[in-house]
């Protein structure tokens, strides 16, 4: 297992369709236990494959709420099937937009497909929490942020921060100034 660079916007990577794996075989598996790897050190709730710069349909979750433990959840070729005509709003993060929270609404509940670590075809219906963040990541599979949910307005302004923390960050290192670890406002929201 391998912790990997996750991508930040802009980045254009991460506005590629990611393509679906052919099957769930040796080298996916080592993915996805990078990815949760990753996806915990960082830390987050959520991570989608783009995140890493690789393009393929595959996607982990681990939620630690009082409220829902999951333990980890992986998904390749992951599908909504079925959404609620009701919405959810909850204020997303994500771990390719470090520091920068926004409320989405979403369908509230909705069945995804996949096939889990051993290849094997599963349904989950998901509802809170859970609903929110397969829908966040699958959007990353398809080259969506959920800053690409909110007015144009907010996103640019998100954008501009990101790019301008980012040259000063290289400016920083540049320098030779040790670079600090962003910390977010809390951990569990970023997916
Ligand atoms: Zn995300």
């Amino acid at each position: 297992m391998a912790v990997r660079t996750i991508l930040t916007a802009p980045n254009p990577r991460l506005k590629k369709k990611a393509q679906p794996v052919a099957a769930v075989d040796a080298e996916v598996r080592q993915l996805m236990d990078d990815m949760l790897e990753t996806m915990y050190d960082a830390p987050g709730i959520g991570l989608a494959a783009p995140q890493i710069g690789e393009l393929r349909r595959v996607i982990v979750l681990d939620i630690d709420r009082e409220e829902l433990k999951t333990g980890p959840i992986v998904m390749a070729n992951p599908e909504i099937i079925e959404a609620s005509d009701e919405d959810a709003t909850y204020e997303e993060g994500c771990l390719s937009v470090p520091e920068h929270y926004s409320d989405v609404a979403r369908p509230a509940k909705v069945t995804v497909r996949y096939l889990d670590r051993d290849g094997a075809p599963r349904e989950m219906a998901c509802e809170g929490l859970l609903s929110t963040c397969v829908q966040h990541e699958i959007d990353h599979l398809d080259g969506i942020l959920f800053i690409d949910h909110i007015s144009s307005l907010k996103r640019n302004m998100i954008l501009r921060k990101l790019l301008k923390t980012r040259k000063e960050k290289e400016r920083d290192e540049a320098e030779g100034k040790p670079a600090a670890k962003p910390k977010p406002k809390e951990p569990a929201a970023a997916i």
